[in-house]
Parts: C-alpha cells; structure tokens; sequence
C-alpha cells in the first residue's frame, strides 16, 4: 500500500481485517509511527517496500493524490515492474496516461473505491469504509484478466461491491457525481459564507450541500483539475441550467423547469436497481465491452467471476 492517508489507510485495516498480508509505505514518519502503533506493517522507506513487494509479487495500490503520482511510478519502474499495479485515484483517465508514460499499463488496472470522508491521514482511517461501497474496477481494452480479477478480490475482500467500467465513461460520471457536486458545494459555502446570520440558521440542507467543502482543497484541486476535461462540459451544462431558471423566474416568477426536472432525475435514482454480474467468464472473447456494459446499465459484481483457464 503506497500512502496511508484516509484511503490507504482504510484500505490496509480492512485486507488486513479479511487475512491478507498487507504492508504499506508512507512518507511521512508520523502516519508510519501512527500504523505500526496501531499493529500494521509499515515503513517509509520506498525502496524497501517496493524491493519487498517484488519478491513478494505482491499487489502494490497506489494511495496517494494524483500530483504524487509520476515519482512513485518510476521507483516502481526501476524496482518492482512485473508486480500487479492499481490505483484509488478519483480520475481515471489521466492516471491512465500517467502510468503509460512510464510503460507499467500492461500491469495495471485502474481502481477507484466511490467511499470517502471529509477527513485525511492515518487516523481518519476506517476498516468499514468500503463496506456496500461501489468500487470502479477499469475494463480498458489494454486490461488483463489475471490482474483484473486481482484487483477485483482486493475490492470484494474489502466488502465493496465492484462496479466494471472504462476510465472514459468513470470520468464522465464522475465529473456529474463528485467533481461538479464538489464545485457546487463550494459555491454553496461561498454564498451562504458572505450572508449575515446564514450561519446561524444553517441546518441540514446547508449541512449536506456542503458536506464535502469541508474536504482538503489540495485533493478536491488535484481531482477537479485532473478531469478538467469531463468537468467543463458537466460546469457549462450545470450553468446553463442555473442561467435558465435565473431568466425564468425573472421573467415568470417559476423555477418550475429545474426543480421538476431534478426531482425526476432524483426519483430514477431512488429507484435505480443494482442486479448482479454473474456470466461473464473473464479472459473469454469480449469480455471488457460485455463487463462495461453490465456496469454502465448498473449491474455490480459481489463475489469473484470465474476467469478463464483458472480452476474452480
Ligand atoms: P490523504 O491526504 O488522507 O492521504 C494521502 C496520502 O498520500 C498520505 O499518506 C500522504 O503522505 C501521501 N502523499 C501525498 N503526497 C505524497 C508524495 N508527494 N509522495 C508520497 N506520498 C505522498 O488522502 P486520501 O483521501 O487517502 O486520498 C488518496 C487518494 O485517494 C487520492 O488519489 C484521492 O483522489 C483518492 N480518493 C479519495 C477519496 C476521499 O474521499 N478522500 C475517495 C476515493 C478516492
């Protein structure tokens, strides 16, 4: 486990917590000093962990922001190539490229557990975070079967229910569910934050809209701007909305429009069934398109799918 902030950290208790052997690099010594107090196994020695995983062939996660990623990619160049990679970055399409740029993408598989707190470091850490979680396991066309169904068990193992999907279409989404919402919420918090008395009537719709600006900015900075490419699209559409509904309640005095049309897309949510991927067989012919698929229309994978020329 490379990090062991909120996500790693989290993620080193709970495949601990389901037997795994599990140890983890972190750069600072507090988070290290904080883990190894807590019974884990960990070190800020990057070389030494990564020397290890390698005779180990072990699973390396990469658990840290977007902007820290380039300098461990090449100390797992030069140390640990042949080990299985895979992330928990909230963007996937520029990871993608990151790890491409430094030749690891024939190892790699793309991950991103949808869990999270406003909180960081070692001591925001919670084995149950994932738990009934999604977690977006990538079905890129460069993916291989053995390595996707690794990283699939480490998410199952950790009790999420795993979500199949391209980094594109992750991003797509993401923009919509976490990026934009992000921005929202700051917005939010800006507005409310310069209206006198605001704060002392906030209760709990100004509690949830802004849950997530209590966030660090540098990790909702690193995510936004890591998927700015999905983000603009999904801004300009948000402020087209907000521009039409300002014209018309000017104009007519309703807001009608938006607030029909969100509480509809809200209520397809609240109904939105979660069926569960059991055919595919992984490796067979097709088997990403017919797993991001399967995602995209919201079937979830709960426990591992057979893989070809495996027994069992
Ligand atoms: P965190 O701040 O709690 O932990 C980040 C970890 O990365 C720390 O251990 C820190 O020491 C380490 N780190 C930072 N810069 C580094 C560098 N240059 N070199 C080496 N280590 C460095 O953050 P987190 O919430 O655990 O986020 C980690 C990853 O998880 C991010 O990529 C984030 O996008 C993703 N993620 C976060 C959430 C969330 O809700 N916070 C949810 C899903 C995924």
């Amino acid at each position: 486990m490379l990090g062991l902030g909120l996500i790693g950290g989290s993620l080193m208790r709970a495949a601990a917590g389901a037997g795994r052997e599990v140890f983890g690099y972190n750069r600072s010594m507090e988070a290290v000093a904080a883990a190894k107090f807590d019974g884990f196994d960990a070190t800020e020695n990057l070389d030494e962990a990564l020397g290890r995983a390698a005779d180990r062939d072990a699973l390396i996660v990469l658990a840290v922001p977007m902007p820290a990623l380039p300098q461990l990619l090449d100390h797992i160049r030069d140390t640990a190539p042949g080990c299985a990679l895979t992330d928990v970055t909230s963007v996937k399409g520029a990871v993608l490229d990151e790890v491409g740029k430094f030749g690891l993408l024939q190892n790699f598989v793309g991950g991103h557990p949808m869990a999270g707190t406003a909180h960081s470091g070692w001591s925001a850490g919670d084995a149950a975070l994932f738990t009934g979680a999604p977690w977006v396991v990538s079905v890129d066309d460069h993916v291989d079967a053995q390595v996707w169904s690794q990283v699939t068990q480490l998410a199952l193992d950790c009790r999420a229910v795993v979500v199949p999907a391209r980094s594109d279409e992750h991003d797509a989404a993401a923009a919509a569910i976490s990026h934009l919402p992000h921005l929202f919420a700051e917005t939010l918090a800006v507005i409310a934050g310069e209206v006198p008395l605001a704060f002392a009537l906030a209760a709990g719709s100004f509690r949830d809209g802004t849950r997530v600006a209590a966030s660090a900015p540098d990790l909702v900075r690193a995510m936004c701007e890591a998927n700015s490419e999905q983000l603009l699209p999904a801004l300009e559409q948000g402020i087209e909305l907000l521009t039409r509904a300002k014209e018309t309640l000017a104009a007519t005095g309703s807001v009608a429009d938006l607030v029909e049309t969100g509480h509809a897309a809200r209520m397809r949510y609240d109904s939105f069934s979660r069926p569960e991927i059991i055919t595919t067989v992984v490796g067979t012919d097709n088997w990403r398109a017919e797993l991001a698929a399967a995602g995209r229309a919201g079937g979830v994978i709960r426990s591992a799918l057979p893989v070809l020329g495996n027994q069992g």
